[in-house]
């Protein structure tokens, strides 16, 4: 069966490019790059480019990135680092959308370990209020967690006017950027930012690999404690391979941003104005702009988010649903929720997500076979109003 991908604000698939260089990693060059001799040595120097390209595309100098495992590490590190420099304050600012690798992480720092945590909302359509930021910033507040882009409707955060606003309180300020690397071009030399978190596997490298910028001069407590890898900023044996396939995602990606970003925009505008034309009772969930511009979610009125996937999965059409349906819950999402979206509209969200890969074909397909799926589910939904058989009482 033919399989179209459009989950990739979940996983992207490893370029070709990006597996080539890897390769020789795995086999005959494995040396430890902390090693003395030549042999270990000559992947020190290949970790050393990596670590260049990944700058270039940031903005950023070298010496500014670490390599971290994951996204998801990458948070954690740059958070607890920033609590642990201010050991004084005990307050932190993040929003009520980031993902789970911030978000829970602030619900722990404040229900396991008794830091006092603001959770700014937002409005209708996805966007944060800077006044209600700025208002939420005191004396006690030691890091601001503001993501760059949301993983879920795409909506764009204006971080670095936020950033330069922390500054000015002498607040550290993190950003998420897991989503926004190599698809909003980035000058942090230029920015406030003090750390920003990325992910390999979101941006066409392997899984397993990640980065932390950590702007130059601030002060850092390292995460992983050991061996004195990343100059001592995080212990472990380098995945050498993984942060080699990483430099060369971010040259990719810096090579590639301008026209891809148009592309990868035209398909997804023609994939979200077909099925909100298609498709009544649809909606998009978050601003039209700033979005990146591979992402739309779109709620489908009246039908269960899971029972779309399934059926859009007997297509072969990949995609994701705003329930925590991998928690076993059919909570809608803590994003659409935060967002105000109706119960009846946020059930059936379903999010679509496009790469440098996807093509026009890919997008009729789509076109061509939700609706049907659609009007299919909504001839035995109970909640479409005016349609179909009510349901029998079961009590
Ligand atoms: C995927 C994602 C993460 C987590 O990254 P991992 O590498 O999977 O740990 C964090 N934040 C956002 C916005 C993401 O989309």
């Amino acid at each position: 069966m033919k399989t179209v991908y459009l989950d990739n604000n979940a996983t992207t698939r490893v370029a070709p490019e990006v597996l080539e260089e890897m390769l020789p990693y795995f086999s005959d060059l494995y040396g430890n790059p902390s090693s003395m001799h030549r042999f270990g040595g000559q992947v020190g120097r290949k970790l050393a480019e990596a670590r260049e390209r990944l700058a270039n595309l940031l903005g950023a100098q070298p010496s500014e990135i670490l390599f971290t495992s994951c996204g998801s590490e990458s948070d954690n590190t740059a958070i607890r680092s920033a609590l642990l420099a201010r050991p004084d304050k005990r307050h932190i600012v993040t929003t009520r959308v980031e993902h789970p690798a911030v978000l829970s992480l602030c619900t722990h720092l404040e229900k396991r370990e008794g830091y006092s945590v603001t959770y700014l909302g937002v409005d209708s359509e996805g966007r944060l209020d800077l006044d209600e930021y700025k208002a939420a910033l005191t004396k006690d507040t030691a890091v601001a967690a503001i993501m760059w882009a949301n993983n879920e409707t795409g909506v764009i955060y204006p971080v670095e006017e936020m950033a330069a606003i922390a500054a000015e309180h002498a607040v550290s300020f993190h950003t998420d950027a897991v989503q926004a690397v190599g698809k909003v071009p980035m000058d942090l030399e230029k920015s406030a930012i003090t750390t920003l978190a990325l992910s390999g596997h979101k941006l066409h490298a392997p899984k397993g690999v990640g980065a932390l910028y950590v702007r130059k001069g601030t002060p850092f407590r390292p995460f992983l404690i050991g061996g004195h890898q990343e100059r001592g900023r995080r212990a472990g044996t380098e995945n050498t391979a993984g942060i080699i396939g990483l430099g060369k995602a971010a040259e990719l990606a810096g090579a590639n941003i301008g026209h891809e970003n148009t592309a990868v925009r035209a398909l997804r505008d023609r994939l979200e104005e077909g099925l909100l034309a298609a498709v009544p009772s649809s909606v998009r969930n978050g601003a039209k702009e700033p979005r990146l511009p591979n992402t739309t979610n779109i709620s489908f009125g009246y039908v269960e988010g899971e029972a779309i996937l399934l059926l859009l999965d007997e297509l072969g059409i990949c995609a994701s649903s705003g329930s925590a349906c991998t928690s076993g819950s059919l909570e809608p999402s803590h994003v659409l929720r935060a967002m105000g979206v109706p119960f009846t509209f946020a059930h059936g969200s379903i999010r679509f997500s496009l790469s440098r890969y996807t093509t026009a074909e890919n997008i009729d397909y789509v076109l061509d076979g939700l609706p049907g799926v659609i009007e299919n589910l909504r001839r035995i939904s109970p909640f479409h109003p005016g349609e179909g058989p009510k349901p029998a009482c079961t009590c």
